[in-house]
């Protein structure tokens, strides 16, 4: 029996979410730790059956135990083919919480404080992304990633090359017969990654009527917070991105990271007991919108440019499994004259970028990459699109660990391309 025993806070998961697992094992095949290591301990079932132990103290969390439960992505396959409809994100994400307030392994704190206190705050985001910028503008990128006794150790690191997306307030005005207004999420990563996929998205926004604002007073949206424990910094986020957006007056928020908008449209849960914020999350969250799941809801405005060019896409695993959207982002490559649509054996099996477990947890991640690029070399296709800003980053180092050669976008951007 454990002395401090963990899962009896504010986030343990319920008795009721955990009783609905009947272990019927149907989720085992689409969970991919389970299929790389044929584990029952790092399948679905074998850790909700771990975390109903612990909540029940009939075993200790142990690092052998924790370990079980740190290999997994929280990619959400599971949930989403589960037949008794078990909430395995909220379940995984209310233990980690609870483990992380009682007698977390230092690993944790430290994954923790790094996403507290660089990633969550701007300016420390941006002189880290600084440091990326020159690590790879250096050479020393191309030289570590050579390296026999550095390749493996490196490959996944983020590279950052383009310019960081700076601009806040009003974006873009409409263009045509007037939709609507909506908010731009900015992101933590996403601006210093992928400035360009913001600014694809703010012209095919206008493009199709929208003016487009970006609240200043934005925040991170919390989404590696959450995932690795620490609900109290992803609860303070919710909050001021609730009151930014809010107050912007808009008719939606987009967003263009799959794994963002699926935190955001689970800020009504995340703030449920919090009497200040619970109907103003609530409220919140039914305005988020992917940027595909938007687009794909209009009459779009027809692209009558042609990309010739045969396109593959991976569905980010909370785009398909956590927001279950997989028509939108294909229906929008349908619309672009000329693109042909290669589809992958197991578009939606995850890539292994998972946030920060690309670094936590580098041979797995490295495993299911190797997995995908093997997916991704048999459809033929140069073009790899998907929505979200880690799984870009961890097929492009797929790219470069084959030797591969191919360009990686995010869906918006080919129908920016087929405007211009
Ligand atoms: S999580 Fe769902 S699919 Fe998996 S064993 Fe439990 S009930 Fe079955
Ligand atoms: S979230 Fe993904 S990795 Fe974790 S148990 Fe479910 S399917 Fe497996």
């Amino acid at each position: 029996m454990a002395d401090n025993p963990p899962f009896s806070g504010p986030f343990a998961p319920s008795d009721a979410d955990l009783s609905r697992c009947v272990h019927c094992g149907l989720c085992l095949e689409s969970c991919p730790t389970y299929t790389e290591t044929g584990l029952e301990t790092e399948s679905p079932r074998g850790r909700l059956y771990l975390i109903k132990a612990i909540a029940e103290e009939r075993i200790e969390a142990t690092p052998t135990v924790v370990g079980h439960l740190d290999l997994c992505l929280q990619c959400r396959n599971c949930e989403a083919v589960c037949p008794s409809g078990v909430p395995y994100g909220r379940i995984m994400e209310g233990a980690r919480a609870e483990l992380l307030a009682n007698r977390p392994p230092l690993a944790w704190r430290l994954r923790a404080l790094f996403l507290r206190e660089v990633i969550a705050r701007p300016r420390r985001m941006a002189a880290f992304a600084t440091l990326l910028r020159l690590y790879r503008a250096s050479g020393l990128r191309w030289l570590a990633e050579r390296a026999p006794f550095l390749r493996e150790r490196v490959i996944l690191a983020p590279t950052i090359s383009g310019p960081t997306f700076r601009a806040r307030g009003v974006l873009a005005r409409p263009r045509g017969e007037a939709r609507g207004r909506v908010a731009l999420l900015i992101g933590c990563i996403m601006p210093h990654a992928y400035g360009r996929v913001h600014e694809a998205t703010v012209r095919v926004l206008a493009r199709n009527g929208f003016e487009v604002v970006a609240p200043p007073h934005q925040a991170c949206c919390g989404a590696l917070n959450a995932h690795n424990g620490d609900r109290p910094t992803a609860r303070a986020l919710a909050r001021r991105n609730i009151d930014a957006f809010l107050d912007a007056g808009v008719d939606a928020v987009v967003v263009n990271s799959a794994g963002c908008g699926s935190a955001m449209k689970e800020y009504g849960e995340l703030l449920a007991d919090d009497p200040d914020y619970a109907e103003k999350a609530k409220r919140f969250a039914g305005m988020v919108k992917d940027v595909t799941e938007l687009l794909a809801e209009l009459p779009l405005e027809a692209p009558t440019g042609r990309v010739e060019a045969d396109v593959t896409f991976q569905d980010p695993c909370h785009l398909a499994h956590a927001q279950r959207i997989t028509g939108a982002p294909r229906e929008l490559l349908a619309a672009i004259p000329g693109l042909r649509l290669v589809e992958m054996a197991q578009p939606d099996r995850c890539c292994g970028s998972a946030g920060i477990y690309s670094l936590a947890h580098r041979e797995m991640s490295l495993d299911l990459l190797d997995g995908k690029m093997r997916e991704i070399a048999a459809t033929g296709a140069e073009v790899i699109a998907t929505a979200n800003p880690g799984c870009m980053a961890q097929i492009e180092a797929g790219l470069r660990r084959h030797r591969r050669p191919g360009r990686v976008v995010h869906v918006v951007e080919l129908l920016d391309e087929a405007y211009r």
